[in-house]
């Protein structure tokens, strides 16, 4: 499979911040990859520039065939670009909006009107075409932005966190949306901060964190780099986690992490169903009341902390960094949480 998306020893610095620090990347043909990392790890800098809109200091790339370096109008006619914002103009309707980029790309007046009649019914907003976008909720602007990515039906397309800042139903509306595009052999790039985001829509993860590649695979991979089942218990009194702390150690392979917040004790076990049975057994006669036990697969945020030792949630809080509070009190988190 050719490689839709190639990237080589990507640096950025904006005066003495490196916002890249050597980045490679690649992107078969036809494929999804997630870059995934905390607010400011780089992401939309790698967009910027693999977009042709900002000029990395050093390293190469290639988009869809052409140097982004030596040949920005040809990668600018091959891809299109949707933002965390939406640059849709407010005071005229989707059907206009998406005609005037259409007529910007020279489509002509009827292919233009035609593929903004198009586009508005993929993207559900046909019952909201003729009216001005400054009526339309923040769901149906980031999918009128999208639309208008793709009005000149680019091969390669970059997403930058498509869903920050929508309420699930939004998002759940935008996931729908690009794996559709997706199954029509679009290659994508997508960028977030959102593991549950990831794992359901990207090939292939790649995990950034200041500038630099700190892990990368598909879901499954990056999972399994963390070892084995995790042991979740939910307790009805938050008093006692401490007590089940101590005596369920010995069925951990690492400290617990443990959420008085949530009445919650999370801790990797090495024997599945075994270590469950076990807990159950060490609890009896002790009194502890369980709200909720059962065991889960690692998630992408397992990951994250287990890499970098925070989690995506607290990756800006410096108290959170590595060598701040102990690690096993911090808890794992979910990928639901992660998407609140
Ligand atoms: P977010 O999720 O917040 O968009 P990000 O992963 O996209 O974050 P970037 O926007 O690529 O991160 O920023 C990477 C780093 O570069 C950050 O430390 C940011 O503060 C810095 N940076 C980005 N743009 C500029 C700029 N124009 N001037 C100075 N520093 C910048």
């Amino acid at each position: 499979m050719s490689d839709a998306i190639l990237a080589r020893g990507l640096v950025k610095r904006y005066g003495d911040v490196v916002a890249l620090n050597g980045v490679d990347l690649r992107v078969p043909a036809g494929s999804v990859l997630g870059l995934l990392g905390p607010n400011g790890a780089g992401k939309t800098t790698v967009v910027r520039i693999l977009a042709t809109l900002l000029r990395a200091d050093s390293g190469e790339a290639t988009v869809a065939g052409a140097d982004v370096r030596t040949q920005p109008a040809q990668v600018r006619r091959r891809i299109g670009l949707s933002g965390q914002y939406a640059a849709v103009d407010e005071y005229l309707t989707g059907f206009e909006n998406l005609d005037m980029i259409g007529r910007l790309y020279h489509l002509g007046a009827s292919a233009a009107r035609a593929r903004a009649r198009e586009l508005l019914a993929e993207f559900r907003l046909e019952d909201a075409a003729d009216r001005p976008t400054r009526t339309y909720s923040g769901g149906m602007r980031r999918r009128l932005d999208l639309a208008g990515a793709l009005v000149a039906d680019p091969p390669v397309l970059f997403l930058d966190e498509p869903t920050t800042g929508l309420d699930p139903r939004g998002r759940t509306d935008m996931w729908d949306v690009i794996q559709r595009l997706v199954a029509g052999g679009t290659t994508l790039l997508l960028t977030t901060q959102y593991l549950e985001e990831a794992d359901l829509l990207a090939d292939e993860i790649v995990v950034i964190d200041h500038g630099r590649i700190i892990a990368q695979g598909t879901a499954d991979d990056l999972k399994r780099q963390v070892g084995g089942e995790r042991l979740e218990l939910t307790l009805a009194d938050a008093t006692r986690l401490p007590q089940v702390e101590q005596l369920l150690a010995p069925l951990g392979t690492e400290p617990a992490a443990v959420d008085p917040g949530r009445r919650s004790l999370l801790m990797p076990v090495a024997q599945g169903p075994a270590s469950l049975a076990d807990a159950l057994r060490l609890l009896d006669g002790t009194g502890v009341v369980l709200d909720d036990i059962g065991l889960r697969r690692p998630t992408l945020d397992d990951v994250f902390l287990s890499l970098t030792g925070r989690t995506t949630q607290t990756a800006d809080d410096p108290a959170a960094a590595p060598g701040g509070a102990p690690r096993a009190r911090r808890h794992a988190g979910s990928a639901e949480g992660g998407a609140a």
